[in-house]
């Protein structure tokens, strides 16, 4: 499977002019990268802008309203996304599930996404590693919840992100996690969606985030039984995102 790196921008940075700049940074520090699928999801306010500068990076937004279109205040929905040429969006990241999004609410939007022709990056992960081991129950509702009525044809369009929120890099008192216990969950993962989805999930997509880095990402993509990375902070700087996007190509 072709590898993936997905860089999250989040809500950075705070003009258009130095998402420009960044956005270039980067289209230079690809070229001739080939075997890997590159995605950046900016803002989703600079997405005319960037889209013009590289036809090689895909766009991805942060998130997706569950609606088509019509009076819901404040909210884009997955189909003028696609509209204006996004075809990623992240959906039931941990800092917005922070904010009191429930697996419900990603439920309706991945489906929606599906139905507009975007690829979701389902995010799931657990706040804290128990000695009970009950994170594990916790990653299969959080997948479960999100994936219902998710039809056997569309899953392989779904990259499922495994997040564990403790090894984030903005989390207080983080710890890495180790490629080890991103195998595990990996593993993990794809039994409940080969229980759930059958063979089709041979296609599907498991990646990894956390504090990805250029020291950390070989080992992830070798040892950790994942198709891809999503780095957060290192993909703010042009020279480490590129760095760990070859990293990528020579596996
Ligand atoms: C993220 O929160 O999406 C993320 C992966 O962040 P970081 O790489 O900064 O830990």
């Amino acid at each position: 499977m072709k590898k993936i790196i997905i860089g999250n921008w989040k809500m950075n940075p705070l003009t258009l002019k130095d998402a420009g700049k960044l956005f270039s940074s980067v289209t230079k520090g690809i070229y001739g990268i080939k075997k890997t699928d590159v995605v950046i999801c900016p803002p989703v306010l600079y997405i005319e802008r960037l889209k013009k500068l590289s036809k090689k990076i895909s766009l991805g937004a942060q998130d997706a309203f569950w609606g088509e279109v019509g009076p819901f205040t404040g909210q884009i929905s997955a189909h003028m996304l696609y509209n204006a040429g996004i075809r990623y969006v992240i959906l039931g990241h941990s800092e917005r599930r922070e904010l009191g999004e429930t697996s419900e609410v990603v439920n309706k939007k991945v489906k929606e996404s599906l139905s507009a022709g975007l690829r979701p990056i389902l995010c799931i992960g657990e706040s804290i590693r128990d000695e009970s081991h009950g994170y594990f129950n916790l990653v299969k509702n959080q997948l479960e919840e999100c994936l219902n009525g998710v039809s056997k044809n569309s899953i392989s369009k779904v990259i499922v992100m495994y997040e564990p929120v403790w090894a984030i890099s903005s989390t207080a008192n983080r710890r890495d996690a180790t490629s080890g216990d991103c195998r595990e969950m990996a593993i993990f993962i794809r039994k409940i969606l080969s229980d759930k989805f059958g063979g089709e999930v041979a296609n599907v997509r498991i990646i990894y985030g956390g504090s990805v880095s250029g020291k950390n990402a070989e080992d992830f993509l070798k040892n950790g039984g994942v198709d891809g990375l999503l780095p957060g902070r290192a993909s703010l700087d042009a020279k480490k995102f590129v760095e760990i996007i070859k990293i990528a190509e020579k596996i």
